[in-house]
């Protein structure tokens, strides 16, 4: 009797608390120690830096097979286990290299697509040092495995997301964006009905305009393609993760600190979602800035501030969340900002 009633009195609760409570359950599952677990692994010298085409990208890419595998996600249609086969041009040489894409069939709006993108590649070795690319891009890399097993617990929960989920880890990025660009140009799903992309490229620093206990995260095109996704973001961030949103360079006549350089920033454009925006799909680019480590053998592990990278990927799949779940799909906004201002890419 006592184990009926404690059941009812568990169910009744659960109702109370309704979905809310329960998103925040999920997104919980996001740890710091399982971050900083798949990190280690990712960003070791055993992955040689994951130049495209080199072994150890083809190790990078089993690596992140495995985990979807692991966590019963299945494939992406049109893939060959997962797999998103290309050749790409690198150094001038042709080589072989593929995107990882996996997916979370929705359940009112199946045919109803958001993308999360963040790229698997990095530089690889340079003078006989390793660069482990932790920050670029493990940590986003990272953040996206922890978000899929965090929508996943949702799913065995009975919280099928209504819209589907892809999570596609992009190659050849450091080539000049040309995994992503292969993508938009052979699109596993319909661009037309690529509600959003969501790409996470670098995200587990903090740059020299912040100091080290600021909970900061810089978010670039929010609002350039809709209005509606920028903001979501600042209610999802109220409600749930209190960040300080950090939408400054959505001015591209901003400029920064590079290399020493100043240069205009030009964020917009350089990294994989702009192969999203360019074919009109509103974008956001997560992204904590550059650090003295930027494209260095010193992008390491031990440098990744863990709590702050956690909060950042919670507030990602809350994001998420909403976006899969919210009954009217968000809207492109009539005029478009900045587009006109420079198209070249990189
Ligand atoms: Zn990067």
């Amino acid at each position: 009797m006592i184990r009926y009633i404690f059941i009812f009195i568990t169910c009744f609760c659960t109702l109370l608390k309704g979905q809310d409570s329960r998103v925040t359950e999920f997104a919980q599952s996001i740890t710091e120690q399982e971050l900083m677990e798949l990190l280690y692994v990712y960003a070791s010298d055993y992955f040689e830096g994951r130049r495209t085409g080199s072994k150890g990208q083809k190790i990078a890419v089993d690596f992140l097979r495995d985990h979807y595998m692991n966590l019963n996600i299945q494939a992406a249609e049109g893939t060959n286990n997962y797999f998103q086969e290309m050749t790409l041009k690198v150094d001038g040489k042709m080589v072989s290299t593929e995107n990882v894409a996996a997916i979370i069939k929705g359940s009112e709006f199946p045919n109803e697509y958001i993308v999360l993108t963040s790229h698997l590649d990095h530089i690889g070795i340079e003078g006989g040092q390793i660069n482990n690319g932790a920050d670029d891009d493990g940590s986003g890399t990272v953040t996206m495995l922890e978000i899929a097993e965090a929508v996943k617990i949702g799913l065995e929960n009975g919280y099928k997301p209504k819209r589907s989920i892809v999570f596609l880890h992009v190659t050849g990025e450091e080539e000049g964006l040309l995994g992503s660009a292969y993508y938009s140009e052979n699109p596993l799903y319909p661009l037309e009905q690529t509600i959003v992309n969501l790409n996470i490229d670098m995200i587990g620093r903090n740059d020299s305009l912040h100091d080290n206990d600021e909970d900061y995260l810089y978010l670039i095109g929010s609002d350039i393609l809709s209005q509606d996704l920028h903001d979501i973001s600042i209610s999802i961030n109220k409600k749930y993760s209190n960040l300080d949103l950090d939408f400054r360079y959505n001015d591209p006549l901003l400029k920064v600190y590079e290399r020493g350089r100043h240069y205009a920033n030009r964020y917009y454009y350089r990294s994989d979602h702009y192969n999203f925006a360019k074919n009109d799909i509103p974008v956001i680019f997560y992204f904590s800035g550059t650090h003295e480590d930027y494209h260095l053998p010193t992008d390491t592990v031990e440098k990744i501030n863990y709590p702050l990278l956690t909060k950042r990927a919670r507030f990602i799949f809350h994001t998420l969340w909403d976006l899969a779940n919210r009954e009217e799909r968000i809207r492109l906004n009539s005029d478009k900002k900045y587009l006109n201002i420079d198209k070249n890419g990189r």
